[in-house]
């Protein structure tokens, strides 16, 4: 059994492709500058040079074919025909209320898709073309949504519900949806697994630290609660992104320095986080740089404000969930940036977590960064998101 999975973006798509066998990646690739000029195919396989496709591709039809026709290449494919391919998994940003679990795609499936336009106007859109464009490619392969707001489905009312007038919530939906879930689900079972503990027994706290990072409560192996909302802006400080702020501060930037909805939009979601405060750039390495190397105090502070609110909002779940086993860290920043993760552990003994610095030295591995006498236990997960996505693809079309 062989998965596809497909994270189609508006001018870019990331694909995989997994033996479900072993859940070994074959050959996994980037096609960028769709329907823009200078358009490319980058495929990668283990133990082999990178293969690079330059080549126009007009539209996402265009370079889906291309993506099979790398994939099946005589002598840089891995496979020999895409009839191999036996299913594929579409990874989609928003599935409002209704799903809450990964769905086999037919036409019902696909026009809530739409209807959830208005929910993520930035990604459904592109994740629907991809769809579209693999469905006319594959007529015959069948297909799965994966939604990144599933996983929070399990949320419950007093968690998901802002204080705001409640026809609100029944008239547009407006709620906590939260993202990452794939990503959160996949690290809370492993973290499980590396345990040795059933996910049924514990109570996890998973933080996704990367450009676009969110905290998330599982207890038992189901979301209770997570930072991002209704949409990704809520939450944590992040590399462009504000996180919460007073909601005040909107209407208010509006009145004094006369900027139009989609101003203040484009500010909180492009010109603040790290980037905002450091004024030096959104990328982390950047300013560990700039802060550790050099002693710029706005690149500090920039480190030292997002340590503070994911360090409390570990607290504030710790308190969700009446305790924590096990604290994880993954994506980015999470795998790859030890001082990142000692700082936001100090100040955390309380709970009965300290940071065992020697073992936490460590990049990009699964590994547990907890002394041995932390009564909470923390660890690095390297999330797997396409794993996910290919592993509920594998389960429903086996049905
Ligand atoms: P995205 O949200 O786009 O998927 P990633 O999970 O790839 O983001 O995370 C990107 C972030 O991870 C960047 O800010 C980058 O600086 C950070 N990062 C990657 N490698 C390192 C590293 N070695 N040390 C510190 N930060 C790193």
């Amino acid at each position: 059994m062989k998965v596809l999975v497909i994270n189609c973006g508006s001018s870019s798509l990331k694909y995989q492709l997994i033996d479900m066998a072993t859940e070994e990646s074959l050959a996994q690739g980037l096609v960028e500058r769709i329907g823009i000029e200078g358009s490319v195919l980058t495929q990668k396989v283990e133990g082999r040079e990178k293969y690079i496709v330059k080549e126009a591709m007009k539209d996402h039809k265009d370079a889906i074919r291309l993506v099979l026709e790398a994939l099946v290449d005589k002598t840089n494919g891995v496979i020999s025909s895409m009839e191999e391919i036996n299913a594929v998994g579409h990874r989609v940003v928003h599935g409002g209320e209704k799903y809450n679990k990964s769905v086999v795609i037919n036409d019902e499936v696909k026009s809530y898709i739409e209807e959830c336009f208005k929910l993520a106007p930035l990604h459904n859109p592109a994740n629907m073309i991809g769809i579209k464009a693999c469905e006319e490619l594959m007529q015959n392969t069948p297909m799965v949504a994966v939604f990144d707001t599933a996983f929070h489905g399990t949320m419950p009312e007093e968690a998901y519900l802002y204080a705001l007038p409640y026809e609100l919530y029944e008239k547009h939906g407006i709620r906590k949806y939260g993202f990452h879930g794939t990503s959160h689900k996949y690290v809370s079972q492993k973290v499980a697994e590396v345990m040795g503990k059933d996910i049924k027994d514990l109570k996890i706290i998973t933080c996704h630290l990367g450009n676009g990072s969110s905290v998330c409560a599982v207890k038992n192996g189901e979301s209770v609660e997570t930072s991002m909302g209704f949409t990704p802006l809520e939450g944590l400080a992040m590399g462009t992104r504000s996180g919460n702020i007073d909601p005040a501060i909107v209407t208010f930037l509006m009145k004094e320095e006369g900027l139009t909805a989609d101003e203040v939009t484009d500010l909180l979601n492009k010109k603040s986080g790290v980037l905002g405060i450091s004024g030096i750039s959104s990328d982390f390495r950047d300013i560990e740089d700039a802060a550790y190397k050099e002693k710029v105090h706005r690149a500090q502070l920039a480190l030292d404000i997002f340590h503070y609110k994911v360090r409390t909002t570990i607290g504030a779940y710790a308190a969700a969930m009446g305790g924590v086993d096990a604290i994880v860290f993954t994506a980015g920043v999470g795998e790859n940036g030890p001082e990142t993760r000692e700082e936001i552990l100090k100040g955390l003994e309380f709970l009965g977590v300290k940071c065992d610095t020697e073992a936490n030295k460590v990049r990009g591995k699964v590994r547990e960064i907890s002394t041995t006498d932390s009564t909470v236990k923390a660890f690095i997960i390297p999330t797997n998101e396409e794993l996910m996505i290919a592993r509920d693809t594998l389960e429903l079309i086996s049905k």
